[in-house]
């Protein structure tokens, strides 16, 4: 395809390298570029209207355009455009956000402190992990347990968190002291015959033997997503948090969750801790905290982590870690009206309500000559392709057949997204019966579409 050399794709060919994307792929196909977005939808630049069905990266909660967000950022632009959080300064903004998440959180906590991403919430982590140990004279308790096909982000530190290939490889990654155990995706990892909370129990045992094998006193934390998102929508096995978080307490290790797909909503309760029966000592939240209108992340610590952490500051004289725009005024306001919106419409409910719908629907493609596997909780799912069912094997190279089928559900309306061989499905919390029949038609289009070519 040749591009017109004026158009606003040549121009973004030109001068924009982009995240995720291959690049010389890109410069010979252009971008799509979108420009607007009004709930479950985004338009693009021919006038194509698509659903959102991954709510943009797993974050537009509240769906596209809405008016509230657009008029607390403005009201708090005019009012204090900027302020920090460092020594000792404040801003109103931060404060009801942080007394808010402490509120809300599923177990209690002491603090929040303010980040800008979900990698910089965990990068944060990492450093408050280290501090921790060595405010309590355990300078060897620092290593950090992630799991293969966990995401956490892509800084050195959360990319090293991260399970995936793709994060590490011409990276140097994973950096020193970061380990990864089982991904607990039980009908790709499971034996043949192996029952859920059998997996459930050997992934637990799995990660026994790894703590026991580094030693007890060099491990400081887990860190886990509650359902894996960007790893390809893993559903935990039946008794897996409730196994791991026995191995955890044995080791007097802290257990952090990753809550920057699952907070807010996303598996039909506020939070996937709540959904999964988890007792963090840390949560990391972004996405659908601000509805990702503004950037802007948070941990939670509990007292546990805050008091060593507090001692520590006070004995070195400061707390030497912050960014610029930590708390930053219009996206905590962003945030709390967000997180207003998400009561008031009873979103949450909402999400509870329609996810067996949505699940079901997703599932009725299970007999699909091209599907492997639909997994999901609340409104996340993946779609698994397969060419062999039983072999669970899908096209050569790997990845392309998800890809084939992304590329062929876009044109028939529906912006999914593809992971390794699956097909992500994440849409806004507001979704309704409607859309949901939709995102499934035009995916079930896509697959025959796909078959006939094969
Ligand atoms: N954690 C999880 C669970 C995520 O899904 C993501 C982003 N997809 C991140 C962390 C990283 O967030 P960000 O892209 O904002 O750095």
């Amino acid at each position: 395809m040749t591009l017109n050399p004026n158009s606003i794709e040549a121009r973004d060919v030109a001068y924009h390298l982009h995240s995720y994307t291959n690049a010389r792929r890109h410069e010979e196909i252009g971008p799509i570029v979108i420009e607007s977005g009004e709930g479950m939808h985004v338009t693009d630049t021919d006038g194509n209207r698509y659903i959102e069905a991954m709510a943009g990266l797993w974050s537009v909660a509240v769906g596209f355009g809405e008016k509230r967000l657009a008029e607390a950022a403005a009201r708090q632009m005019q009012k204090l455009n900027f302020y920090h959080t460092f020594t000792h300064k404040s801003h109103t903004p931060a404060i009801e956000l942080a007394e808010k998440l402490v509120a809300m959180a599923p177990v209690p906590m002491s603090k929040a402190y303010f980040t800008n991403s979900g990698s910089e919430a965990n990068d944060t982590m990492v450093k408050l992990v280290r501090y921790r140990s060595n405010a309590l004279g355990q300078p060897r308790k620092k290593k950090i347990i992630s799991r293969i096909k966990g995401y956490h982000g892509v800084t050195l530190a959360s990319a090293s968190l991260t399970g995936l290939p793709n994060n590490h490889r011409a990276f140097d990654l994973p950096m020193e002291g970061v380990l990864h155990t089982t991904c607990p995706h039980h009908w790709r990892e499971g034996r043949p015959g192996e029952s859920e909370e059998d997996f459930a129990t050997r992934c637990a045992e799995d990660l026994d033997a790894l703590i026991e094998a580094e030693g007890p006193d060099t491990v400081a934390a887990f860190i886990g997503e509650p359902v894996m998102g960007a790893g390809g929508v893993i559903v935990p096995p039946r008794g897996y948090w409730q196994k791991i978080q026995a191995v955890l307490k044995k080791h007097d290790v802290l257990l952090v969750a990753d809550e920057v797909i699952c907070g807010f909503g996303r598996t039909g309760r506020m939070f996937g801790c709540e959904t999964y029966g988890i007792e963090p000592d840390i949560m990391t939240l972004s996405k659908a905290l601000s509805s990702s209108y503004l950037p802007i992340s948070a941990l939670l610590i509990n007292e546990r982590v805050y008091a060593p952490v507090a001692e520590q500051s006070s004995e070195i004289g400061t707390f030497g870690h912050g960014y610029t725009a930590s708390g930053h005024p219009v996206a905590a306001a962003v945030a709390l009206e967000n997180l207003a919106i998400i009561e008031e419409k009873r979103l949450v409910e909402h999400a509870a309500e329609i996810a067996p719908y949505f699940q079901e629907a997703l599932g009725s493609l299970q007999d699909h000559p091209l599907v492997g596997e639909v997994r999901g909780v609340g409104l996340i799912a993946a779609v698994e392709l397969v060419t062999d069912k039983a072999a669970k094997v899908a096209m050569q190279p790997p990845g392309s057949m998800a890809a084939a089928a992304f590329g062929l559900i876009q044109k028939n309306g529906v912006i999914s997204r593809a992971i390794g061989d699956a097909l992500a499905f994440c849409p806004p919390l507001i979704v309704e019966r409607e859309h949901v029949d939709t995102i499934v038609e035009a995916t079930r289009k896509g697959l025959d579409q796909l078959q006939a070519t094969l």
